[in-house]
């Protein structure tokens, strides 16, 4: 089990984590995100500082922690969004999926830049 796992699985039951989760986040009623209002990571995912194992801590992924409570058992796999906003952390938003899934959605959705065309612009190929 990874330490991000381990940190998830101490995470679920921890109250006080539930209510900083209420806390940094915010519901947007258009769209019935809830974005994350906390410390993101260069990707723009929300993150929170998990428990401390033998003076270790990892920074957890919020959006797999509230997809670990939905689904009732530790999800180590990524929360994938339906919504595509990275920052969102509404339970009905996200679902688990292989990383392949993660991929083939990332290369749907045109996010990933892989070339540029005659012009000088960003294609997917
Ligand atoms: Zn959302």
């Amino acid at each position: 089990m990874t330490l991000m796992a381990r940190s998830i699985e101490k995470m679920l039951t921890d109250p006080r984590v539930w209510e900083r989760i209420e806390k940094h986040s915010m519901p947007e009623p258009n769209t019935g995100c809830v974005l994350w209002i906390g410390h993101v990571d260069k990707d723009g995912y929300a993150k929170m500082t998990g428990p401390r194992f033998h003076y270790k801590r990892v920074a957890v992924t919020v959006s797999k922690l509230v997809l670990s409570k939905k689904l009732g058992f530790v999800c180590d796999e990524p929360a994938l969004h339906k919504c595509d906003v990275s920052c969102c952390v509404a339970e009905e938003h996200l679902y688990n999926g292989s990383y392949a899934q993660n991929y083939a959605d990332m290369i749907d959705r045109g996010r990933r830049v892989i070339a540029r065309d005659n012009f000088g612009k960003y294609t997917n190929v």
